[in-house]
């Protein structure tokens, strides 16, 4: 059954849900954790191939592809989804309802980000099966997302020709796009003190109470609009009866401008510092910044063509902010311009995931357009 999706004044080429459909069941039914990604090429590179779109896996297991131009001259364009999901993954069953799919409880759904693959790999055959003309696109799959961005990190930015990328891979709804991304920052945090016997504390400083200290007086949670920090782990101690001559923690901070990012990793340093002191100890602290904040204007051509293609698909365009870790921070930094797109799916992360059958239509729609108007 094909059908054309109801539009405000654009004329959106036919949808083939039932495919669309199950050709996302097909892959959200494999799991695909980090490391079994393989199970979802074997599904996608045969419908892909089918279009005319050529593939190749990179060395960490990407997969690659170069769908060659028809009938236009335009510079190439990239876009993005993850084949992995995050845990549990045991059975992977689907289950269709009259309004969305849903997990059946026992695992993630794997909408993120199989939702995003779903839909390029649809809208790829739509635009081939309706004869029009596009420009170049290359499309990659990326492994181990997830798992910490390994596919990502690993990608090789002269296996495709595209400066501009869009990633769809965002929680937000059909139609957002994000213009800033923020970078962050890892701490890694060792107090020392002085053992002794709880029993005659007067020679002992207690590492764990620098560390509580330090916490207590630190800016974390959502810090200002630019800026968000947390301590993760804790750890320290040997024995109830002893004062702990040692404790650490894992803390990260995340912000959208690098004034921000540095106010904000200062803050934390003199709050870790006056901890230390206050005990009489000492702390090492190291820290390393991951990726720079990103903040397009919005003529940045990564922008300009999520703007048109949410635009065309008849939804509105709306610019949005993340802290969120994802592939684009590393095409970003790899010299690949890339904007996320908002994917519509629901709960992730969590055995309640879900994905309303409207935001994957939609989403194909976005994609479909921004390929013809690239
Ligand atoms: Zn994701």
């Amino acid at each position: 059954m094909s059908n054309t999706e109801p539009s405000g004044s654009t004329p959106l080429l036919p949808l083939n849900w039932e495919r669309l459909l199950r050709g996302f069941v097909d892959i959200l039914s494999v799991d695909s954790y980090w490391g079994n990604e393989e199970r979802v090429v074997a599904i996608i590179q045969p419908r892909l191939e089918a279009a005319g779109v050529v593939c190749r896996r990179d060395q960490i297991g990407n997969l690659i592809c170069r769908w060659p131009a028809k009938g236009k001259d335009s510079p190439p364009i990239m876009l993005n989804a993850h084949m992995d999901t995050v845990l549990p993954t045991p059975e992977m069953t689907p289950v269709v309802k009259a309004d969305a799919v849903y997990s059946d409880g026992s695992s993630v759904l794997g909408a993120d980000d199989k939702a995003g693959v779903a839909a390029i790999v649809e809208a790829v055959a739509m635009v081939e099966e309706a004869g029009l003309p596009h420009g170049p696109i290359d499309l990659v799959f990326t492994v181990g997302e997830d798992v910490g961005q390994f596919g990502a990190a690993a990608f090789d930015p002269n296996d495709v020709e595209s400066r501009v990328a869009l990633v769809l891979d965002f929680g937000g709804p059909v139609g957002v796009i994000c213009d800033r991304q923020a970078a962050s920052c890892n701490f890694n945090v060792t107090f020392h003190g002085n053992a002794a016997a709880a029993a005659h504390p007067e020679t002992g400083k207690s590492a764990v109470s620098m560390m509580a200290r330090a916490i207590d007086r630190m800016p974390l949670g959502p810090v200002d609009e630019l800026t968000v920090a947390n301590v993760g782990i804790v750890s320290g101690g040997d024995a109830r009866n002893i004062i702990p001559s040692q404790a650490k923690l894992v803390a990260q901070a995340r912000a959208l401008t690098q004034e921000a990012l540095d106010r904000q990793v200062a803050a934390m340093r003199t709050a870790l510092e006056d901890g230390a002191a206050a005990f009489g100890g000492r702390v090492e602290i190291e820290t390393e910044q991951r990726f720079k904040p990103t903040w397009f204007g919005h003529d940045h051509p990564a922008l300009e063509v999520a703007y048109a293609g949410v635009q065309a698909a008849g939804l509105e365009p709306r610019f949005v902010h993340t802290f969120g870790g994802s592939d684009a921070q590393n095409f970003n930094e790899k010299g690949i311009d890339s904007a996320i797109l908002g994917t519509g799916y629901q709960d992730i992360h969590s055995i309640h995931e879900w994905m309303p059958h409207a935001e994957l239509r939609k989403l194909t729609q976005v994609t479909a357009q921004v390929i013809l108007n690239t």
